[in-house]
């Protein structure tokens, strides 16, 4: 009887896999042959609304290790599955054709995937024993506990627990080898299972245009070794990232996050470079590392916690903010104006410099700079006062790096509203991001180009062919405030 690993789309790699690496030890020690599955699902990418980027993203990642497995004797087969609902059933019908005894696979904590992993268990019956792991962070979620014993939630004593629980047990950093090759043997047993076609994107997942595809798979080779290129290169810049990570313009940050997204690259390896690069010390404490690499930890840790955000509030995952408060917001309605505002944010054509470069940024990279990804969810929702769910779709249907988690909770309402044209001074103070991003304004000097509505002279402006602000910022925040104290106390 065989084993089996089932990938996911958090997992698509086999270097440091946890899950992959115990299933092929106990199929060597067992001396059964190991198969390896993925189950393509369109209607899954479309009902979490994935954008063409990500997709494409994993299709070319996923030949890729379709071809390294290959080398170590190993099948990786894709199955189609039409239905989201019928995924466990394909693999299961599947898993019974090939006579598996044995399924390994890594955990997912939104709450779908979850119900999925726990339909697998309970569907499989007592004849296919099912293992799963704890891969996708360092500190295994729903253990850091506050001392009511609940899991912690507040970021700043999360991130101390973090540092000392990593610093006392540098073991948590310990990458997994990758399958050693299984014997040649297998290959001649296992034939017809190797070179399935692997999954192409469906028509509604394709780029627009071959330019669109061509940009974009350069911006971002798919695969372990192009993550690890990065990392490599991202370890000359560290030293300035604390210093630089929030001026876009600075283009200082590591552009991992869509590796990490799609399990590309494991934070254990990125870490495991950083104990490296800290000569050997798993201590990232501000007073005992660079203050870069402190930073860069720092950033991890966030997307640890928001692991464990979603395990320990799982309505986070259902559309719902993690403060419940936030439901009895009264957003702005579909109407003719809040459609005109919906339509000049996904343009980028505000009026509004740092919120346009963002917004174009998006379209033109699948990706965002962090500070934007602040500046223009507070734009929609507070100074537009749209529903922050719609601002998460469209970063879901554009971003490579789509991550639930990271997303829904980046998109948390929020009493802090920023001023995009103080945030653009602080950050991009040479204005450089704007410029590149909105051409209208590359030839307005110095500070003009953070408010040339305000700070040009009515002619001057109205030559540069850029629009004028959708909307009054003082006002817009003060009503924002009114309607989220409004609904605060709805809720209460
Ligand atoms: P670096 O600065 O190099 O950081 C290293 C890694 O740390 C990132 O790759 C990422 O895995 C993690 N990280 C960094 N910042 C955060 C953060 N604020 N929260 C959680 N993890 C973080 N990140 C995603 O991966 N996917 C998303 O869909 C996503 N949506 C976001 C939506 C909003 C509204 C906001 C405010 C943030 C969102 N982020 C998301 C977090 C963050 O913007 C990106 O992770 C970061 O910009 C990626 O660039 P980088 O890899 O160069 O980051």
């Amino acid at each position: 009887r065989k084993v089996a690993h089932w990938f996911h789309s958090k997992d698509l790699r086999i270097q440091d896999n946890t899950a992959l690496h115990h299933a092929s030890e106990l199929a060597q020690s067992a001396k059964k042959p190991l198969v390896c599955v993925y189950v393509n699902c369109a209607a899954d990418e479309s009902w979490h609304g994935t954008s063409a980027a990500r997709v494409d993203f994993m299709c070319e990642g996923l030949k890729i290790m379709q071809k390294e497995l290959k080398e170590i004797n190993i099948p990786l087969v894709f199955l189609e599955c039409e239905d989201r609902k019928k995924i466990v059933e394909t693999v299961i019908a599947w898993f019974k054709e090939q006579n598996v005894s044995h399924v390994f696979g890594n955990y997912e904590y939104e709450i779908d995937e979850m119900r999925r992993d726990l339909e697998l268990v309970n569907s499989t019956g007592r004849d296919v024993q099912v293992s799963l792991y704890h891969d996708q962070t360092v500190v295994e979620p729903g253990t850091m506990l506050t001392g009511a014993g609940t899991p912690m939630k507040v970021f700043t004593p999360f991130f101390k627990a973090w540092l000392d629980r990593v610093g006392s047990e540098p073991e948590l950093l310990d990458t997994r080898p990758p399958p050693a090759a299984h014997p040649s043997s297998m290959k001649k047993e296992l034939k017809h299972l190797f070179d399935t076609p692997a999954p192409k994107p469906a028509k509604d997942k394709q780029f627009a245009t071959t330019e669109d595809q061509k940009r974009i798979r350069k911006l971002w080779p798919p695969g372990h070794a192009a993550a690890e290129k990065r990392m490599d290169s991202f370890l000359q810049q560290i030293p300035d990232y604390a210093s630089t990570r929030s001026n876009p313009a600075a283009n200082s940050t590591s552009r991992l996050s869509a590796y990490f997204s799609a399990g590309m690259y494991s934070v254990r390896s990125a870490l495991q470079k950083l104990v490296d690069y800290n000569s050997g010390s798993a201590d990232f404490t501000a007073t005992s590392t660079q203050a870069g690499v402190h930073a860069w930890v720092r950033e991890l840790v966030f997307r640890e916690l928001y692991r464990q955000t979603s395990l320990a509030t799982p309505h986070t995952s259902m559309n719902l903010p993690q403060n419940l408060n936030f439901t009895h917001i009264q957003w702005r309605q579909h109407d003719d104006d809040a459609e005109t505002a919906w339509h000049k944010w996904i343009t980028g054509t505000t009026g509004e410099p740092f919120i346009d470069a963002g917004m174009r940024q998006l379209a033109s990279e699948a990706y965002m700079h962090n500070r934007l990804r602040m500046n223009v969810s507070s734009y929609l929702t507070s100074n537009l006062l749209l529903d922050y769910r719609r601002g998460e779709r469209f970063f879901a249907e554009t971003l490579i790096d789509w991550d639930l988690a990271n997303n829904t909770l980046g998109w948390e309402p929020s009493y802090t509203v920023f001023n995009p044209v103080s945030q653009a001074e602080r950050n991009d103070p040479e204005g450089a991001y704007i410029r590149k991003w909105v051409p209208e304004l590359r030839d307005v000097q110095g500070k003009a180009v953070f408010a040339p509505h305000a700070r040009l002279s009515r002619s001057e402006f109205e030559r540069l062919g850029y629009p004028e602000p959708c909307v009054d910022w003082k006002a817009s925040k003060e009503r924002c405030l009114k309607r989220f104290k409004e609904g605060a106390r709805r809720a209460a």
